[in-house]
């Protein structure tokens, strides 16, 4: 039976883990948070006082055990899962995404936790989101979707996000934060944050959740799923 794997890729804060999780659960497949992956690297790093050499990375990377239960994010055997969404984290994630041995080390993992899965056969595919999931870590990938949303657009669905749960905010330090991690996801010399040549394009500035699941949906060739 095939073990059907979809890459979702795009920028900070268009929704992509809420897509993904959903085509994930719609299709029977493990969901595979990458961003958050960086995110407990990032912790742990952030912990140690940032060290930036290329050992120390590479031992921090090797030496992480980051897994997903039920939900939840664990790192070192602690749930992070609240803990990883601090905008300290988002900015050190971005940093610590820059090292070569560290995006060496995660698309390692990132590869062996699929195998991992593939070979449980407790799924039938992967669903994985993040920057370069359709360009380097599974190149080829069944289905590749980069997901996309003006920085403006972004910034305000997480400015209303925010609001909601009575946190206090302001609209421009938050698109100032998103553009700053943008530019260096999409700069950086390994693995920029681009759309594969053969991704689908989504732009979900004008569509709603229940649209975006639609139109992938429509993409996603099912017979490989169920053969
Ligand atoms: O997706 P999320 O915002 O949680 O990712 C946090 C950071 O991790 C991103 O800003 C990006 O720099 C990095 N990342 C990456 N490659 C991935 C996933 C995330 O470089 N596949």
């Amino acid at each position: 039976m095939s073990f059907i794997i979809i890459a979702i890729d795009g920028p900070s804060g268009v929704g992509k883990s809420t897509i993904a999780r959903k085509l994930a659960a719609e299709l029977s497949c493990v969901y595979v948070d990458t961003g958050a992956m960086f995110r407990c690297l990032a912790l742990s790093w952030g912990k140690q006082g940032c060290p930036e050499s290329d050992l120390s990375l590479k031992k921090l990377g090797e030496q992480t055990r980051i897994y997903f239960e039920a939900s939840k994010t664990f790192c070192d055997e602690v749930d992070v899962t609240d803990e990883i969404r601090s905008e300290d984290i988002s900015s050190l994630a971005s940093k610590i995404s820059l090292f070569p041995s560290i995006r060496e080390v995660m698309k390692k993992k990132q590869r062996a936790l699929v195998k991992e899965e593939c070979e449980a056969g407790n799924y039938k595919g992967a669903v994985l989101e993040g920057r370069d999931i359709g360009t380097v870590v599974f190149p080829s990938a069944d289905h590749k979707f980069y997901i996309d949303a003006s920085p403006e657009i972004r910034a305000e669905r997480r400015y209303l996000q925010l609001r909601e749960q009575n946190v206090n905010t302001n609209f421009q330090e938050i698109l100032s934060a998103l553009l700053e991690r943008d530019h260096q996801d999409k700069n950086r010399s390994l693995a920029p944050l681009r759309a594969a040549e053969d991704a689908i394009i989504v732009d979900t500035g004008n569509m709603n959740i229940d649209e975006v699941m639609q139109h992938l949906l429509e993409s996603v060739d099912r017979t490989k799923i169920y053969a």
